[in-house]
């Protein structure tokens, strides 16, 4: 994690502003309804599906393992975050960003 990086609350996602669909990764074109009207939105909660972690990485000194989860979100978008510890199935998290970077915490 990039520490010096600005943190903020949630996720970005689009919403159609015709019918309200939340989409992530962003989208141009609404795949539900077909307008172009989509509009940035947050996604701030949501639920572990599953985790992996990341142990080694070629070429780095020092490398840390990195715990990532694939998480759902109450809309069902499925987002693969980074975590700050492990975190079980089911367990509920707080999405931020850091930078562009999707992150989550129990
Ligand atoms: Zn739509």
């Amino acid at each position: 994690m990039n520490d010096t990086a600005d943190t903020t609350t949630g996720v970005t996602i689009s919403r159609c502003g015709k019918c309200g669909t939340g989409y992530y990764p962003t989208r141009l074109l609404c795949p539900n309804c077909g307008a172009n009207a989509m509009k940035p939105d947050k996604a701030t909660d949501a639920v572990v599906e599953e985790t992996t972690v990341v142990r080694h990485n070629a070429g780095q000194q020092n490398w840390q393992p990195r715990h990532l989860a694939t998480v759902r979100t109450p809309e069902n978008q499925i987002i693969v975050v980074g975590l700050e510890g492990p975190a079980p199935r089911g367990t509920k998290i707080k999405l931020f960003e850091q930078g562009l970077a999707p992150y989550g915490r129990a």
